[in-house]
């Protein structure tokens, strides 16, 4: 061990987007906070904030029909997909503080427009969608958005999808054009390559290994130098846990009483990507279907064009799966190495509920490629074998927690768990994920520096003019903000551009 003692303010540990966004708001609102940044990986962005490990779906509740419950009486509960609307909202405004501020540079890079797209298929499912475009049409932050179940139409939106179909089958979409894809990977080399420009020190191949707390109520990391195979020491007074799967392993060793009673679900994910440059160029939006019963939330199967090194792709999936590993990169043993005395029974309660699901994803991972065809099949009728390959996506450890729901019950949204004094914070969970970092930062900001928000309070509003308030009541300040974020992110122009080239 190194008898070097390295002290900051603050640690970032992991180099994906939710470090990279909470160092990038830290230097705006403090820029003399001292930051040092730990990635195991050689650069950053790599694991699920890279752009071939995530969909790269901009969420704002345009397309996915998992955000707007029907309820009982056949009405559409529209709270969660505003509130999502919102957050990504804020992502923009954020995005667009740091291009108007000379951090960012060349916005088409990590985020272009592209229509959203809803799509189902049978008289039930066409008539849940009619009643959920009437119930998000009329507000303001779905504005625009457009349904048709007219064939005619759906070819002209979706002739991919639309080209094999018999005449009878019954079958609607809904469509938006304010949709983004976005390269999340993109994004998230563009903050570090920001950061290292204000002397952030950011430490690649350096893996945490152990985090205790001193007597002086600090935070010493123990990290190892994955060239020298050296241990280091180093001490902050606040340490955010940015490892993404990784994140329950460090909270645990944390030992803050707030990180017991938690455990993790491994979902793995794959994409089939089309290789023939013909059928890529038919396609062009992202197109939501509905999750098959029994399935979790995050396989609802979609048919995408991505913008990937600026080269139009064309992606399905993802198909959701069983492994262990908590990391793309991560081991095998993960999983069994989460179990502690103060999880274990939560975490087999989790089992014993999650049979079917387990079931589910464990034939989700044996499918052979013929199998995957059939699905992909179902959006695109005259998919061939030879034009699709397989790749594999990143994990999502989702959280498992004791709820009034019931022990070890499994989430599906992100959590911010910190100590009660605010100096440890770690992000667990991965959905709707990156779209809503900022305001995920946003929430851990407040709950870890309650003493300076009042203060940080005029910055925060010039980065992110909404701040505070409640867009979908203020239909006029929302408009104002989508056009400037839209002007500065360049999305109007580039969606001139992509329909020209179309
Ligand atoms: C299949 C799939 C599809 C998705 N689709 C979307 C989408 O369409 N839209 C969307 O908004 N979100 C999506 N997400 C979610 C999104 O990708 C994640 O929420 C987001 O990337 C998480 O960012 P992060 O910074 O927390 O984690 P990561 O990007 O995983 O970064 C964590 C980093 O920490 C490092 N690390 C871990 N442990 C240690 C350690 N001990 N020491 C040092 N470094 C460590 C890792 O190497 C990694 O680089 C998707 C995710 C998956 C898996």
């Amino acid at each position: 061990m190194s008898n070097r003692h390295n002290s900051t303010d603050v640690i970032l540990i992991g180099a994906g987007i939710m470090s990279a966004t909470l160092g990038a708001m830290l230097k705006e609102l403090v820029p003399e906070w001292k930051i040092t940044v730990f990635e195991k990986l050689a650069t950053a962005g790599e694991e699920s904030s890279n752009e071939w490990n995530n969909a790269g779906t901009g969420h704002a509740a345009l397309c996915e029909l998992n955000y707007t419950d029907e309820k009982p009486d056949g009405t559409v509960d529209i709270s969660k997909a505003i509130k999502i609307n919102e957050q990504f909202q804020v992502s923009k405004q954020f995005w667009s503080y740091l291009v108007n501020s000379k951090q960012l540079n060349n916005p088409q890079d990590f985020i272009v427009p592209l229509p959203h797209m809803s799509m189902v298929q049978g008289k039930n499912n066409v008539a849940f969608l009619k009643r959920r475009f009437d119930a998000l049409s009329s507000n303001p932050l779905f504005q625009g958005m457009e349904f048709s179940d007219d064939p005619e139409k759906l070819s002209e939106w979706i002739p991919l999808i639309m080209e094999g179909r018999s005449k009878n089958e019954q079958i609607a979409a809904t469509r938006i054009e304010s949709g983004t894809d976005v390269n999340f990977g993109a994004l998230t080399r563009k903050l570090f390559d920001s950061l290292k420009t204000k002397q952030v020190d950011i430490k690649y191949k350096h893996s945490v290994d152990n985090i205790t707390r001193t007597r002086e109520g600090l935070w010493e990391l123990k990290v190892r130098n994955l060239d020298s195979g050296e241990l280091e020491r180093h001490t902050a007074k606040f340490v955010f846990i940015g490892g993404g799967g990784g994140s329950l392993p460090l909270l645990q060793k944390s030992g803050i009483p707030e990180g017991r009673n938690i455990g993790g679900f491994p979902v793995s994910g794959l994409f089939m990507v089309c290789k023939n440059p013909e059928v890529i160029e038919q396609h062009h939006a992202k197109v939501y279907g509905k999750a098959p019963v029994g399935a979790p939330p995050m396989s609802v199967p979609h048919l995408d064009t991505r913008y990937i090194d600026n080269k139009k792709s064309l992606l399905f999936g993802p198909f959701a799966g069983f492994s262990p590993k908590f990391l793309k990169t991560g081991s095998m043993f993960d999983l069994i190495g989460s179990v502690k005395p103060n999880n274990v029974v939560t975490m087999l309660a989790a089992g014993a509920k999650n049979v079917s699901l387990t079931k589910y994803l464990i034939q989700q991972v044996m499918l052979s490629k013929e199998k995957r065809m059939e699905e992909l099949r179902q959006f695109v009728p005259n998919a061939k074998s030879e034009d699709w390959d397989l790749v594999v996506a990143g994990q999502r450890v989702q959280v498992i927690k004791d709820t009034d729901a019931g022990k070890g019950t499994l989430q599906f949204g992100t959590e911010v768990v910190s100590d009660a004094d605010g100096t440890i914070a770690a992000l667990l969970g991965a959905s709707p994920g990156a779209s809503t970092a900022v305001s995920v930062m946003l929430e851990l900001i407040k709950k870890c520096f309650p003493e300076h928000v009042k203060e940080w309070e005029p910055k925060i509003k010039e980065m992110i003019p909404s701040y505070g308030v409640s867009l979908v009541k203020q239909p006029e300040l929302s408009r104002q903000i989508q056009q400037a974020t839209s002007r500065t992110l360049g999305l109007d122009e580039a969606a001139a551009l992509q329909t020209s080239h179309s």
